[in-house]
């Protein structure tokens, strides 16, 4: 067994593990039998206090490690917080891969994000598109932040040999995302739209921008999956894209968005608001060649997002009122 193998022994932590990636990364390890996870809420550490991410590396010596911590947003929190988005961003990826390579971790995943790729790179949007041109402006922040957290793993693996590796995940949804109804992605935004027009028995949801806007859209525990794959089996320090290589208009998903939740009003489009990016889909080539895919249809994906939408309704009321960043 090599080095950078995790076995079931190991040490492994997820930065992040109360969000939407990191939750589903510690199911699906949990599941394949991994035991030794750590993690630890923004309460007990603060991933912007480089103090505190040293002293919490050399206390728990992780040996692998999925970076999984983010502020992230939707395109109106992306507009309305700019500062929050890229300081935020940048404290996190600096102190925890510097902090593992310090403390010798064997292996680290940072998360990048489709969105990072120029606003008009050709689709599907290829790694080596990376930094070929303008990116979109909405989201910049956020994007110059995860490129620069893409280089660091880059810079260590080149001038320290440390083993980072980085994926871009297509738009994500699934179960612990979150449904605030402005700052939220589009799946749990509408989705409690939907659910609160039906309660309220409204006639009319509004949807914004134009509903043409094509998105490629990956159920959580599918990115999951793959992150777990991709710490065993990919090493280079070329990004490589996880994405379902399919893509629906929003006008469409919204559509599906609404059987799901049993809407049978109108949907109205609201062209003042913005589109975001006209088109993003991934060219998954590398990864399906090296033997994994999703295994979760859109319909699937959406019904089990609904379920635990339902179940989890107290709770989410609770986190509404502040604005949580992960
Ligand atoms: P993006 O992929 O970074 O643009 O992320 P979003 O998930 O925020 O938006 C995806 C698309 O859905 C954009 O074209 C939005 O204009 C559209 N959209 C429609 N309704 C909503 C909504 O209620 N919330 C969000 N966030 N997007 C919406």
């Amino acid at each position: 067994m090599n080095d950078s193998t995790m076995s079931q022994r190991d040490r492994i932590y997820v930065a992040g593990h109360r969000g939407l990636v990191g939750s589903a990364i510690v199911r699906r390890l949990r599941v394949l039998g991994y035991e030794n996870l750590i993690v630890r809420d923004r309460t007990r550490l603060d991933l912007t206090d480089t103090r505190a991410v040293d002293a919490f590396f050399e206390e728990t010596r992780p040996d692998f490690v999925f970076l999984a911590a983010a502020k992230v947003g939707g395109i109106l929190a992306n507009e309305t917080f700019p500062a929050d988005f890229l300081r935020k961003n940048l404290q996190i990826e600096l102190n925890v891969i510097d902090a593992a390579y310090r403390h010798r971790v064997r292996k680290l995943q940072f998360l990048g994000s489709s969105c990072i790729y120029p606003k008009h790179a050709p689709q599907p949007l290829r790694e080596e598109s990376l930094l070929s041109g303008p990116l979109e402006p909405t989201n910049q922040s956020y994007a110059v932040a995860k490129i620069a957290g893409i280089h660091l793993c880059q810079a260590y693996a080149q001038q320290h040999d440390f083993d980072a590796i980085a994926l871009m995940p297509t738009n994500l949804y699934g179960p612990g995302d979150n449904f605030h109804p402005e700052y939220a992605h589009v799946v749990p935004a509408l989705m409690g739209r939907f659910h609160e027009a039906v309660r309220a028995k409204a006639d009319e949801v509004v949807v914004w921008g134009t509903g043409t806007p094509l998105r490629e859209l990956l159920f959580v525990d599918d990115l999951a999956d793959a992150a777990v794959f991709l710490m065993q089996h990919y090493a280079e320090t070329e990004i490589i894209n996880v994405g379902t290589g399919q893509e629906i208009t929003i006008r469409h998903l919204a559509e599906q968005i609404a059987d799901v939740v049993g809407f049978r009003g109108a949907i109205r489009f609201d062209a003042a608001k913005a589109d975001g990016t006209p088109r993003k889909l991934l060219d998954v080539s590398r990864i399906t060649a090296l033997g994994w895919r999703p295994s979760t249809s859109l319909a699937e994906g959406l019904r089990a997002t609904y379920r635990w939408f339902l179940e989890h309704e107290s709770e989410r009321r609770g986190l509404q009122t502040a604005y949580s960043t992960n």
